[in-house]
Parts: C-alpha cells; structure tokens; sequence
C-alpha cells in the first residue's frame, strides 16, 4: 500500500463498523431503507461527522447531511456521499464506501486546520435501494425537489406506507418544501462507489473513472389468464398467464443480448405468481422489467419491441396486460471539469493513466446529475459480486478510492495548491 493522505485504517475500521448493523451471515447486511437498523447506521455516521468537524441533521426525507463551513459561508458547497441502506442479502460496501470516503475526505480536511473556499456537505442518502417500497432514490428526489405523486402511499411487503416507515424513522413529510434544495445551492457532487461489475477487475486497475451513468427502465407487468384445474383444461383451451410471462422473460433476455458489443442489459427479477397452486392455472402473474443502456435510443427501440412481444404474447395465449412504468431515466454523462480533475489527482498518486468506464447500475449521482455537474470514481470489487453477502472490495483498493476522491475534492473546493504538500 502506497502512503495516503487519509487514513486508511479509520476507514475500513468504519466499514466494519457499520456492517455489524443488521449483519446476516459472515459477510452479509441487511439494512432495508427506514428500518431501525437503518436508523441505527446513520446514527453512528453522524455521530462520526461531529467528531469529523461536521455540523449534521436529518433533513425531512430522511438524509443524513453533514455540513463544513467554507471561507465563503453562502457559496454553493461542493457535495460528495452516497448511500447506507441495503438490499436484504446485501454486502458491506454498496454505497457504504461513499459516505465514510466523503467522510473521510472531510475529517482530513478539518484535522489539517484547513478551511475550504466553499462549503463541504457530507451526505447519506435515504433509500436508495428502492427495494422496500420498489421505487429507488427516494431521498436524494425528495431533495431534488423530484418526488411523484402517491409516492408516500406506496407499501412495503408487509402493507406499511413509506408515509409511515418516513415518519417512523424521523422524517417529516409536513416539512419536504423547507427541505428541498434551491437551485444554485450546490455546485458539484462527487460519488465514489464499488463498481459492482468486473470491469476494473479485468484490467487489474484499483480504481475507475465513471464517464456516465446508463439509464435504467423499470417497469412492473400484470399478466392475466384465467384459473382451472391443471388436470382437466386440456392444453389448447388454456389461458396460462406464468407461460406468457416466461416468453416475455426470455424474449427480453434475448433482446438485451441481440445487442452485440453494447453494455445494454435486461433483467426479469422478480415475479409473482397467483394462486401460486400446484394444480391450478396461473391465472395472475406479476413481474419486473429493468432495462438499461447508456444509448437512449438503442434502450427505446428494445422497449418498442418489448411492448411488440407483450401484445403477441397475450394475443397467442388469451391474456391481458398492464404495464406500470415505475422509472424511466436518461443516462447521464460525467461532468468534464470534473473527470478532468479526478485524471489530474490520480496522476498525482502514480504512473499510468486511471481506466474510464460507464455505470450499468444507477447511483445517488444520477439524480443529482440533473441539478448540478457530478463525478464518480468506482473501486474494484472482486468479480463483479454485489447485491450479495460476498460482495468485496479490498481496504487497500478502497484507500486507493479514498485518496483520490479526498485529492479531487481538494481541487473543487479551493484547496488545489495543497495536494502537492
Ligand atoms: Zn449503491
């Protein structure tokens, strides 16, 4: 390990930390957005921003904002974090490594005396996962000013309203518009985050520069049929919506991979079956659609096609859809300056070029793309895994990260001239 600026034994030893809330398994977390594990977790974090120097609150959506005063008070901050909820077979690094890099990127700051030109602003994002109540990004949209109707009325698994879990969990919808970000109030946002793919891995580099983030579709399909006995209704007189429903599942797989050469990917992830009986037809199937590519115009002539082989589909075997869009977003592409300035602090660290790639998974990064300029800098994590309890990223790996988000930080807010000392 090469000698870094932050401390790198404080940020692993936080990860740690964290990962014992809502630990299952060995290696494995689970934190679903407004639980009390979730509430426990970000607790701590803050507790970890007033020792850092920080100035922290949970604003009504449920954000953990950690604020350092800049020379010039009222200018626009410079913000860097990500997220601390997970999925619930989850690992320890998803998100997490942003929020306690952005911490730690601050704490430096502070313990070397140095004040920065503009505001620094630490900050968790409340669910991001969007896995509880299947719409993500819920708190860095709900700051954004970006949040739709009925959201608050959405339930999770066990019918509770995120009006409720919010409420629960210290938020306050009574409270969203003085919550909501003006425009100008933040200048620049900066996410580091494991990659959660194999890229950098390949390549045998540490650390990544993001170029942009792909754009994922999400949609939630209703297929209907009608019910019978499995030992009776001879074959040609069915209307069975789970064999309509596995065409679509493998039409898509076949759409996204017809793409050949592209990063486009298709994911059926979630189905439910009803009545979900041995001996009867399934007569209801509902089931996921996430779609993404970072061409918006490959992504909607792959959907135009997907809507053609829902209505074949239904028409060859007698059923009724429904689709409900949940998501749609652009990809978004990497502030210039920005990635500029991460090329510039990693030439500082050593040799060799950092490797440029695009994000298939979204992040915090893009919703905020949308208000002001943003980067991200991705840290290797062995093979791939992620959303799993085996999900890893090394601590020398995310020093790396760690260090060069901390040295692109310094260039953003006024602090360029003392990376070299
Ligand atoms: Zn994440």
């Amino acid at each position: 390990m090469s000698s870094y600026t932050i401390n790198a034994n404080r940020v692993n030893r936080r990860i740690e930390q964290l990962s014992r809330i809502g630990k299952i398994s060995e290696t494995g977390v689970c934190r679903l957005a407004l639980s009390p594990e979730d509430r426990e977790a970000v607790d701590l974090v803050r507790a970890w921003m007033e020792e850092a120097g920080m100035t922290a609150r949970v604003d009504a959506f449920g954000n953990l904002i950690g604020r350092l005063k800049g020379r010039d008070p009222d200018a626009p901050a410079l913000m860097l974090g990500s997220h601390i909820d997970t999925q619930p077979y989850a690992g320890r690094f998803d998100g997490i490594v942003g929020v306690i890099g952005a911490l730690e990127t601050v704490q430096t700051i502070a313990e070397k005396g140095w004040v920065p030109d503009v505001p620094v602003e630490v900050v968790s994002f409340c669910d991001e996962e969007g896995c509880r109540f299947n719409k993500g990004l819920f708190g860095v949209r709900g700051m954004l000013g970006k949040l739709e109707d009925g959201e608050l009325e959405r339930t999770d698994k066990n019918g509770v309203t995120r009006r409720q879990a919010l409420i629960e969990f210290g938020g306050d919808p009574e409270r969203f518009a003085e919550d909501t970000l003006p425009p100008g109030r933040v200048s620049a946002f900066l996410e580091l985050h494991i990659e959660q793919g194999p890229v950098l891995e390949s390549l045998g580099a540490p650390v990544g520069l993001v170029t942009g983030i792909s754009g994922p579709l999400w949609w939630t399909v209703d297929l209907y049929g009608f019910a019978g006995h499995a030992g009776s209704v001879p074959m040609t007189m069915r209307r069975d919506a789970l064999v309509g429903a596995s065409k679509v599942v493998v039409g898509l797989q076949e759409l996204a991979i017809g793409e050949a050469g592209a990063p486009t990917v298709g994911t059926v992830g979630s189905l439910r079956v009803f009545p979900d009986s041995r001996n009867i037809i399934p007569e209801h199937v509902q089931f996921t659609v996430d779609l993404r590519d970072i061409d918006l115009e490959r992504r909607n002539r792959l959907e135009k096609r997907l809507r053609a082989l829902l209505e074949t589909v239904s028409r060859e075997h007698g059923l009724r859809y429904e689709i409900r869009e949940d998501t749609n977003s652009e990809p978004r592409y990497c502030a210039a300056p920005i990635m500029d300035a991460i090329r510039k602090s990693a030439r500082e660290m050593g040799p060799g070029e950092v490797p440029e790639l695009m994000s298939g998974p979204f992040h915090d990064s893009l919703a905020m793309s949308s208000y002001c300029d943003y980067g991200m800098i991705f840290v290797r994590c062995r093979e791939g895994i992620s959303h799993n309890p085996k999900e890893y990223a090394s601590p020398e790996d995310i020093a790396e990260g760690t260090e060069l988000l901390y040295r692109t930080a310094l260039r953003l807010c006024g602090l360029s001239g003392k990376t070299e000392g």
